[in-house]
């Protein structure tokens, strides 16, 4: 029998054309770039996979909310729009919207990590670690040890290590640990989702030690969605009873909207403290806005507040992992490696196995990046060496453990036919894939410099 991956719970209304440019104008187009994705332009882009953040398409009540947006500066409609599905959805008695994740980490962390030393999670976002660090305090990863193995079928390889956890309070001291936060799915290990067993354990143990236990909730449903798929005891559970079992019990959240919940600018805090409350809507006035928009347009909060919802919807889910599950049989069946069990958001293409003759320091996975640009207008990017940059203190290029070149699949944008595409160039590459060349970096600023980079092709 034929497996129905992903069937479409929409059909299409508006289109947006893209440009399709030739293989020479590409080519031109990239070189000018200084062979950085980042700075091609959109329009030059055929299938644009940089990233699922802000990038969804929205429902037609969305656009209709968008209209029915209340802008008064403060008690909008739609601010209790929000209120409602977001506590209907997460069970919190406090939200908090402000304009997207960072935001929410700007917000929340400082109050949590006040006279603290450290911050563990599974993994930290890289905008999570950065506002870590700026609370002065350091943030430390604890994920399983399987989420490292691209190999390995491991179920929830977004997991926390528990068993590691309980050593690092146990060194640190639980009074030096401000929060410990569980990012689901776990962003940074590949999409990877975090089972309900997993974040119940963890927060019992925070209780039991008197640290608070949040949740990184910008992708709450897909995670929701594995679970219901891997995780037995939810095999009969609706998406929202297991939305509502993977938040009992957290004391606060921060979520970016931008992902689950299918809109182009948001985030959302949660919290059950009041004390944490009063101090959240005191740092958001002076950061964000009034509480009642939070930095946003009453337009985009509408949007929001139907948005929530539309994301825990179990035919949109199927759809959307059934996307990734498609790539990912495409590119099994044709010999191509990745991370598996493919991630939620992401195909992640081992570009250390794709491309084994081209050294760390000549940057793989940027060099497979690049060509799938070449070879079809499609814009992925490196979280490899290249991303990784060079050592503070010696100023010599770091290995990264993985050369993944990442395809993050923007959520009702593109079609089955473009993922064929997204496919068949990547086999095309593969079987001329000892003629590819590495490159070397020609103008580099000091930190973050994947963004700005120029580079060129080795000969
Ligand atoms: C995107 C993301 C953030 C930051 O959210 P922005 O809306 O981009 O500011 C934080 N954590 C995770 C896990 C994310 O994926």
């Amino acid at each position: 029998m034929k497996r129905i991956y992903f069937p479409e719970p929409f059909r299409i209304k508006s289109v947006e054309p893209l440009a399709i440019l030739t293989r020479e104008e590409r080519e031109q187009k990239i070189a000018e770039a200084g062979y950085n994705v980042f700075s091609l332009r959109s329009r030059d882009v055929y299938i644009d996979l940089l990233t699922d953040s802000g990038t969804g398409a929205m429902s037609s009540s969305q656009w209709a909310g968008v209209m029915m947006g209340d802008e008064s500066y403060a008690g909008a409609d739609c601010y209790y729009a929000v209120q409602k599905s977001a506590g209907r959805i997460f069970g919190f008695p406090y939200l908090q919207i402000v304009h997207q994740g960072r935001a929410a980490e700007k917000v929340l962390l400082p109050i949590l990590l006040e006279g603290k030393k450290y911050a563990i999670a599974n993994m930290h976002f890289d905008t999570t670690r950065a506002h870590v660090e700026l609370a002065g305090a350091r943030a430390i990863d604890c994920v399983v040890p399987e989420a490292l193995d691209t190999l390995s079928p491991y179920d929830f390889k977004g997991n926390m290590d528990v068993a590691r956890l309980e050593r690092y309070i146990a060194d640190m001291g639980a009074s030096n640990i401000g929060v410990v936060i569980m990012t689901v799915t776990n962003n940074s290990a590949g999409g990877q989702p975090v089972s309900v067993e997993n974040i119940h354990a963890t927060r019992d143990l925070c209780h039991r030690h008197g640290i608070k236990f949040m949740i990184d909730a910008a992708r709450y449903a897909e995670n929701a969605y594995f679970i219901k798929q891997r995780e037995p005891a939810y095999r009969n559970a609706t998406i929202p009873e297991i939305v509502r079992a993977m938040f009992e019990g957290a004391d606060c959240f921060t979520m970016s909207a931008k992902k689950d919940a299918i809109v182009n600018m948001g985030g959302l805090i949660g919290c059950r403290d009041k004390a944490v409350f009063e101090l959240v809507k005191q740092r958001t006035i002076s950061f964000e806005g009034f509480v009642t928009y939070g930095g946003m347009s009453g337009r985009d909060i509408e949007a929001l507040a139907r948005g929530l919802e539309e994301g825990v919807d179990e035919n949109y889910l199927r759809y959307r992992i059934g996307q990734m599950e498609y790539l990912a049989a495409r590119l099994e069946e044709a010999g191509i490696p990745f991370q598996r069990p493919v991630g939620g958001h992401a195909v992640f293409v081992d570009a250390k196995k794709m491309l084994p003759h081209i050294p760390y320091y000549e940057f793989p996975a940027q060099a497979l990046a690049i060509e799938l640009y070449r070879e079809a207008g499609i814009r992925a990017c490196d979280i490899g060496s290249y991303m990784l940059g060079n050592d503070p203190d010696t100023g010599k290029q770091l290995e990264a453990e993985f050369e993944f070149t990442r395809l993050a699949i923007p959520r009702r944008v593109y079609t089955q036919s473009h993922l064929d595409v997204i496919a068949d160039a990547l086999i095309n590459i593969s079987e001329r894939a000892s003629e590819i060349r590495g490159y070397r970096i020609v103008e580099e600023p000091p930190i973050l410099r994947h963004f700005t980079a120029r580079l060129a092709p080795l000969g």
